[in-house]
């Protein structure tokens, strides 16, 4: 254990300017309030909150960050609070305490392997002061140490494998290289003893056969390097015995055939002298093809720089090789803590160069923010940082984008959960739907087998999938509503030409009309993709002709179909029994001014005087016919008229235009979807009005209504 002189004396090395007196008030705090508390070593407890301090101070860590080392356990495991905390030691102090307490409180709940990116991605989100992650790691290096004190084989193995799987990862994509490689050989001494034991043994082995290989490699490289005028600092390793056996695993090779255990970095003055030692290197001993990589002109994400290659060296032996300026291999061993160690160079200038820049950037930073998302956004970590992570209450980690909702959890947990939610618990508390949810929160869905997804979810929801759900649901619904459109459209087509109309036949004309089942059908006609003539027809096929060219409807059938004593058709000029029939092309409304045309043996054609089609009948006067609607009729025989409208795209815009014309006495003889977009829908309805004063009725009343945007009437 540091004794409290050392530790001091430690950091004022690299950094004569740190506050003395909070270390040494930090120190005798954790003293005295861990009092006797021991550790299962038999040590006493506060021991390990020094040690831990102890392994930060080789980071160059500011004051606080050592100070928080050293008060981590506190607020947990002692009578210390928040409030003495920032008492005796500031509030930045007790913030990265609090910070570390948190991290600590935050168990891993399941043990499900698939968990453990999450797991990793919520500690680095709430880790909003990168600090306190430095001294999380920290805490679990030397519980790692000394984990073969524990009693409990079940308990070690969880700490280890806790360790593989969250710590060592973290540590590595945070860049803590040196942390990363003994977290990571802690764990496989405690899972894998025995494969641990037998690289062991392989690397003595190795190392007894003859003279050290490290060391007469290291030599002859140094002399090569010198001889070439360069000036270098050679370091050789035995590859750590986990990446060895990694590497066994993942290339399926044994020991024997992996003669790359041997690794050595060179350390240079600047990056052309990188390139010079690189040349030096190849021109002495033959390169491996394929294992050369230049990391200095493209450098890694998270900003790694390094020449790597592997060449043939003495005895055959395959050496992995490393090449790197000082300042590179700094960011490289101690990612974002190398920022701190630029902090600490007092009165030193940054060293300049390109690859300083994001370093200078990350100080200016720190210095001129006490935003952490900021900080964060620019130590790369920000893609956690725009996430959070939530457990539902079987401890499952769900992760959300950032500004994620209640309605959001439901659907990534599953879609009828998603369908079904009324509201939500989160840390047992009732919050709408709309809350938006927080890092660690533990949140319960209440569900409701009546409730359905309400459009208005659309408008906080921020995942896609939520947002898809939805809008599926919607859909569903709004076909139903065509379903029943499509329905009342046959229905009337059907009987306004005498037939009856039942499922079974409608069922005859599903092979013919290529729908699949009565509800597409129906559908279909609801979106106006057919009409209801095209069902009638395909009902009726020996019918076909005559609607094909036109609507012929013999006056006879007509007083039949309505049962009204008042002339069917009430236009006055015409021989008693003349078949006669409204164009298709005006719609000819009672009240406005009509033409006769006559075809021969089909009857007689009612256009408007000033219709289009009319021209075709220029040149053959004796078919024209002058005709009149008859004021006396009673005004119970509807004609066609058609309108063009555009109605918003929400739910129960479609009804209500419907339900308007109802109310309004008119009757949707057939409606057609002519555009559609996700804002509106354009369509033409044909309507049964009295006449033409009955429509300009309808089309006031749908002008009226807020979901209908405009209203026209149209020919053709
Ligand atoms: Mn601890």
């Amino acid at each position: 254990m540091m004794r409290q002189v050392e530790l001091v004396e430690s950091v004022l090395e690299y950094d004569p300017d740190a506050d003395e007196d909070l270390l040494n008030r930090a120190y005798v705090f954790t003293v005295k309030v861990h009092g006797s508390q021991t550790r299962a070593s038999g040590d006493p407890y506060f021991s390990h909150p020094i040690e831990v301090a102890g392994i930060l101070t080789r980071f160059k860590l500011d004051t606080d960050t050592i100070a928080t080392a050293l008060l981590h356990d506190t607020i947990e495991d002692t009578v210390a609070d928040y409030d003495q905390i920032e008492e005796h030691f500031g509030p930045q102090v007790a913030k990265l305490v609090d910070g570390v307490t948190k991290l600590s409180k935050l168990e891993l709940q399941s043990d499900h392997t698939k968990q453990a990116e999450n797991f990793r991605k919520l500690l680095l989100a709430m880790s909003d002061d990168i600090r306190v992650l430095l001294v999380k790691l920290a805490d679990r290096l030397h519980n790692m140490r000394t984990l073969h004190y524990l009693d409990s084989e079940q308990k070690r193995r969880r700490i280890a494998s806790e360790t593989m799987e969250i710590y060592a990862p973290l540590a590595e994509r945070i860049g803590m290289h040196d942390i990363k490689d003994e977290l990571q050989d802690l764990a496989f001494t405690q899972l894998n003893g025995e494969g641990r034991g037998s690289i062991i043994r392989r690397l003595d082995f190795l190392r007894a056969s003859g003279d050290d290989t490290v060391d007469r490699v290291s030599a002859q490289l140094q002399n090569t390097l010198a001889e070439a005028g360069i000036e270098a600092e050679v370091m050789g390793r035995l590859k750590r015995p986990y990446s060895i056996w990694r590497k066994m695993q993942l290339n399926s090779v044994s020991f024997e055939q992996l003669s790359d255990v041997i690794a050595f970095r060179i350390l240079v003055k600047d990056q052309a002298t990188c390139y010079q030692t690189l040349g030096a290197v190849h021109a002495a001993y033959p390169m491996v093809p394929g294992r050369f990589k230049d990391y200095i002109s493209t450098p890694k994400r998270n900003n790694y720089q390094s020449l790597h290659t592997s060449v043939i060296g003495p005895d055959k032996l395959r050496i992995e090789m490393q090449i790197r300026t000082h300042s590179m291999h700094e960011i490289a061993e101690y990612g974002v803590a190398a920022h701190w160690m630029y902090k600490q160079s007092n009165g030193k200038p940054l060293r300049e160069g390109v690859q300083y820049r994001w370093i200078r950037e990350l100080l200016e930073i720190m210095e001129n923010t006490s935003d952490p998302e900021e900080f964060l956004e620019h130590t790369k970590l920000s893609m956690f940082q725009d996430q959070v992570f939530c457990f539902s209450p079987k401890g499952d980690l769900i992760a959300l984008p950032q500004g994620g909702t209640p309605v959001d959890f439901a659907y990534a947990v599953h879609t009828d959960l998603g369908n079904s939610c009324v509201s939500a618990r989160v840390n047992g508390r009732n919050v709408p739907l709309r809350e938006q949810l927080h890092n660690g929160d533990q949140v319960e869905i209440i569900r409701s087998e009546n409730q359905t997804p309400s459009p208005t979810w659309e408008n906080f929801v921020v995942t896609g999938r939520a947002r898809s759900a939805i809008r599926r649901f919607i859909r569903q619904q709004e076909r139903s509503e065509y379903v029943a459109l499509g329905r009342q459209i046959i229905d009337q087509t059907f009987i306004s030409e005498g037939h009856e109309v039942n499922d079974k036949m409608l069922e005859s004309v599903l092979s013919s009309t290529k729908r699949k089942d009565l509800d597409d059908l129906l559908g279909g006609v609801g979106r106006g993709e057919l009409t209801g003539r095209d069902v009638l027809d395909a009902a009726y096929p020996s019918e076909r002709i005559k609607s094909v060219i036109g609507r012929v409807v013999p006056l006879s059938r007509v007083r039949g179909r309505k049962a009204k004593p008042a002339p069917a058709v009430p236009i006055r000029g015409l021989a008693p029994g003349m078949a006669v029939h409204m164009s298709q092309c005006c719609h000819p409304l009672p009240g406005e001014r009509i033409v006769g045309i006559v075809t021969v043996g089909k009857g007689i054609t009612i256009h408007t005087a000033d219709c289009d089609v009319l021209k075709q009948f220029s040149d053959t006067p004796e078919r024209w016919i002058n005709v009149a609607w008859d004021p006396e009729r009673d005004g119970n025989t509807d004609q066609v008229a058609r309108i063009e409208t555009v109605v918003t795209h929400e739910p129960g815009a479609l009804s209500r235009l419907t339900a308007v014309i109802a109310q309004n006495a008119g009757n949707i003889s057939n409606l057609r979807i002519t555009d559609r977009s996700s804002e509106f829908f354009e369509m033409k309805v044909d309507i049964e009005v009295r006449d033409v004063h009955h429509l300009s009725d309808i089309i006031t009343a749908l002008r009226a209504e807020p979901q209908i945007s405009s209203v026209e009437r149209v020919r053709g």
